[in-house]
């Protein structure tokens, strides 16, 4: 059994029906392994005591979060590419923060989006992460890497409402309080707006777990153009759908926007793009396009980046201004899996 597969709950249970055993042996395994990231999680004294059964679960317990390959570091932000037993890489990106280290994980290899900005989309699908392949990304950053992280992202590789149930599952065991330990409130999802997955994430009870839609275009017209989702889901089935959602009370949305030079980034666009937002409790944070081969179009100029916030600013908008970090690893956003052909 995979070890990072498992909530704290689940293990016991585990340990209950499988092994006669309960909380206390769970929790002295989780804690080595979730909380210390001791790859010697049988040698503690819960199970000095039990031999027969570190015996078992000697035979019984994988630890497989991958094997970190290769790392890429400027200005302390760390790109690494994991490899898993089957030979496939994926990519995640920690992000240097005031105080603390920020995740960006992927949740898939390949993504059948297609947005055309975006790297990763040209690579097409190959297949969701499992449970343990999105946790080990965590616990190598934190274990292996050495590295405070205290946000997580869903901002890599794929999109991460395609893989719902594994995205969810290892939402959990990231917040287990017992284990890794982050707060729900520093957790992201990113997704393009898959909205019967919005619904579904409404339904559950996962109080104050963040939410960013990936807008990029104020109108359907380049929306769809530049993410095909739109075509089936249109800006307003997505409206519609974040007004019924379930927020906390001082909760809100928040929305990127990747500002391409002369495709979205006009005043005309910024002023319909406030007209979109205005309903919502929305931080639109707003990202310079980062180039990637084959799409023509370019990164805007600082003064564009700044007239545009300026006319979302003056209707009332809350921006955030990204000047986008990892521009030169290739680490930014829609940049991933460029550099896993050539490894
Ligand atoms: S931007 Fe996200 S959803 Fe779109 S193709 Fe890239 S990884 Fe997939």
């Amino acid at each position: 059994m995979e070890i990072l597969d498992f909530t704290l709950d689940q293990l016991t249970y585990k340990f209950e029906v499988e092994f006669g055993k309960g909380l206390y042996h769970a929790s002295a395994l989780y804690r080595e392994i979730f909380k210390f990231g001791n790859p010697n999680f049988l040698d503690v004294k819960e199970f000095a005591a039990s031999p027969a059964l570190a015996r078992q679960l000697k035979n019984r317990i994988s630890l497989s979060p991958g094997q970190v390959v290769e790392t890429f570091n400027e200005n302390n932000l760390t790109k690494f590419i994991t490899q898993f037993s089957d030979g496939e890489k994926i990519e995640s990106v920690i992000i240097p923060m005031t105080n603390h280290q920020t995740l960006c994980v992927s949740s898939q290899i390949g993504c059948k989006m297609g947005c055309r900005f975006c790297e990763t989309g040209k690579m097409g699908f190959k297949k969701n992460l499992l449970v343990h392949q999105i946790t080990g990304q965590l616990y190598n950053a934190r274990f292996v890497l050495k590295k405070r992280i205290k946000n997580i992202v869903f901002m890599g590789m794929g999109e991460p409402f395609d893989n719902f149930n594994n995205v969810i599952q290892a939402i959990q065991i990231m917040n287990e309080q017992k284990g890794f330990d982050i707060a729900l409130r520093y957790i992201t999802i990113s997704t393009v707006g898959l909205t019967s997955e919005i619904e579904k994430l409404g339904r559950l009870n996962m109080p104050g777990l963040r939410l960013a839609i990936s807008i990029n275009a104020p109108d359907n017209r380049t929306r769809s153009w530049l993410m095909p989702i739109n075509k089936t889901v249109s800006l307003q089935d997505l409206k519609k759908v974040l007004k019924n959602f379930p927020l906390t009370k001082r909760g809100g949305f928040l929305f990127e926007y990747i500002l391409i030079k002369g495709l979205n980034d006009s005043s005309k666009d910024a002023i319909r793009l406030a007209e979109y937002i205005k309903p919502l409790p929305v931080k639109l944070n707003l990202i310079p396009y980062n180039p990637i081969k084959g799409f023509r179009y370019d990164s805007p100029c600082d003064d564009d980046m700044n007239s545009f916030a300026n006319v979302l600013t003056d209707k009332g908008v809350f921006v955030i201004k990204r000047w986008s970090k990892g521009y030169s690893l290739a680490a930014g956003c829609g940049q991933l899996g460029n550099n896993l052909g050539g490894l």
